[in-house]
């Protein structure tokens, strides 16, 4: 798993490392270079949701463009120099603090039975209020999403152990409009690396503008609903869980292979190597990147040739194909793009644009491979996918020894959720429960929607009254959930039956004795779980 931290530093060496590379050689090129490389981290920012990182850095880009004119003579003036080194060391600065505050953070879930919140990637919840009861809602929803907010008032400070990277919300309501920007400004300067969004605010310029320019990461205007805020706050946590992206370099060339491996490293992208074309599909069977990048020439055969084979396999049909090479020739680029690659990158390749290149295409393919094998409601695995993924890891278990349980829930009388409040509702209440298992469950987990209302939940390491624990906690606090219907709310509850390795032995035989158990649970009164 991508530790966020580390891959924040090699950005920034990356970026440090483009700047010395200037100062070494200044040239309009090399200061392109560097402007480039400046935008691609700031635009890698955003995507992170970095937002006080972003800004310092959207500054010296700007400051970059200032200079991005083929009419000013290179090395810029030595003052020019002195300002860009300061702001490349002062942003170099903000990025290492950053990076050591949210190293040890958790990036998810928590242990099964552990009774207090999990404080999630972003660390703990705070909510700056005048008016707690006005947010009793939201304070007991988010405790059952296991992320429970901590109060204060406007007046009173946060305290010394308020965490670094805390998520702070700051209900705006009560608060004079002219005090607005001082108070997140303040609160932003505090905490560098904290998630500020504002609640409260109106639909109104001055009000968004002084908010925005104050330092908030968002704004949730007045009105809007505690599941809408939920999301909102579910939306960021889950930007954290991105795994590494994973690139096989296929290359004679040893040099030119350590060369390119070096370089995606600068971008935490994990490689592998093939030397000998002959081994590709073995490696692609082994590694599963998410992009190939392939050398022109080989002996015994072209990057096309493999390319073509590689495109025989129905899984690796759409696996991006980037030809690296040092040919020229437009036709053949032509060519070669035709015959199954995605994009043609001339040797010596512009670092930058290389991992820029890939980044992108492995952003898109991830996207397509997130619709293929993930529900759209929910984001978890679907139906097809989660049984696979249990297969899978079930074989994994048995190999090695140890438990595995898998447990299956079902809304209760969704029918009638369904009948009394509207099918949109209903979709809410499956992403609710959705919602507090992706909270609870481990990273190991295996957590898909197996069909309307039934999640199949796969437990890797556990026993089957370790996963009743997990399970029967999470059905509880399900039932707690206060699900909004026009001005008031409903409840739900759920059922579950829960099945475990090496008792049965199969996925089939663990899913089919799970939905035995489950429908023993709805026979015998339905908001319980049951062991098989
Ligand atoms: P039980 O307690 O026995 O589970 O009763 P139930 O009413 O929940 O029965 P069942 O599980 O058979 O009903 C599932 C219902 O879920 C039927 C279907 O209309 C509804 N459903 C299936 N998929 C969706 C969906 O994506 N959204 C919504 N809103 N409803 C769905
Ligand atoms: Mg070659
Ligand atoms: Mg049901
Ligand atoms: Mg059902």
């Amino acid at each position: 798993m991508l530790c966020p931290s580390e891959e924040l530093l090699q950005k920034n060496l990356a970026l440090s490392t483009t700047w010395q590379r200037y100062l070494a050689e200044p040239s309009f090129e090399s200061f392109v270079e560097l402007a480039v490389s400046i935008n691609s981290f700031t635009e890698y920012l955003i995507d992170k949701g970095i937002t006080v990182l972003h800004h310092a850095s959207h500054q010296l880009e700007q400051v970059a463009l200032a200079y991005f004119n083929r009419d000013i003579g290179h090395p810029l003036p030595q003052s020019t120099l002195d300002d860009l080194s300061e702001r490349v060391r002062a942003l170099s600065r903000l990025i290492h603090a950053h990076a050591s505050a949210t190293a040890g953070l958790p990036t998810h879930g928590q242990e099964p039975q552990q009774a207090s919140p999990d404080p999630g990637p972003t660390g703990r919840t705070w909510l700056i209020t005048q008016d707690r009861a006005a947010w009793a809602g939201l304070e007991a929803q988010l405790g059952y999403f296991g992320m429970a907010a901590e109060f204060v008032t406007w007046e009173q400070a946060l305290p010394e152990n308020a965490g670094l990277a805390p998520l702070l919300l700051l209900d705006m309501g009560g608060l004079p409009e002219t005090e607005w920007r001082g108070r997140i400004e303040t609160l932003r300067q505090r905490f560098e690396m904290a998630q500020l969004i504002c609640l409260g605010v109106r639909s109104n310029f001055d009000q968004l503008q002084q908010a925005l320019s104050g330092g908030c990461d968002s704004c949730l205007l007045e009105g809007t609903p505690t599941h809408a805020i939920i999301e909102h706050i579910m939306e960021l946590h889950e930007r954290h869980e991105q795994e590494a992206y994973r690139v096989l370099i296929v290359e004679d060339s040893r040099t030119a292979s350590h060369l390119i491996q070096r370089t995606l490293q600068e971008n935490k992208i994990v490689c592998e190597i093939v030397n000998d074309p002959c081994q590709t599909l073995n490696a692609l069977k082994l590694f599963n990147p998410d992009l190939i990048l392939m050398d022109m020439y080989m002996p015994n055969c072209t990057g096309v040739e493999v390319a073509r084979i590689i495109r025989q396999h129905n899984e690796f049909l759409s696996t991006p194909i980037v030809y690296l090479s040092g040919e020229t020739n437009v036709a053949l680029q032509v060519d070669a793009m035709r015959l199954g690659g995605d994009h043609f990158l001339t040797k010596p390749f512009n670092p930058v644009f290389l991992n820029t290149i890939i980044m992108s295409k492995i952003e898109r393919y991830r996207a397509l491979r997130r619709s293929m094998y993930h529900d759209s409601l929910t984001g978890l695995l679907n139906h097809s996918s989660g049984k696979n993924t249990l297969d899978m890891v079930m074989s994994g278990v048995a190999h090695e020894g140890g438990f595995l349980s898998v447990a299956m829930m079902d809304i209760d009388h969704f029918k009638q959720v369904n009948d009394t409040y509207g099918h949109p509702v209903g979709d809410q209440v499956i992403r609710g429960l959705s919602w507090l298992l992706k909270q609870r469950l481990r990273k190991q987990d295996i957590l898909c929607r197996y069909g309307g209302e039934e999640f199949l939940i796969g437990l890797p390491h556990t026993d089957g009254e370790e996963a009743f624990a997990m399970v029967d906690r999470i059905r509880q606090d399900f039932a707690q959930i206060r699900h909004p219907y026009r001005d008031s709310h409903f409840l739900a509850t759920a059922s579950g039956g829960i099945a475990t390795f090496p008792l049965h032995q199969t996925g089939d035989a663990l899913i089919k004795a799970a939905d035995e158990a489950l429908y023993r649970a709805k026979r015998d009164g339905r908001n319980r779980i049951c062991r098989s």
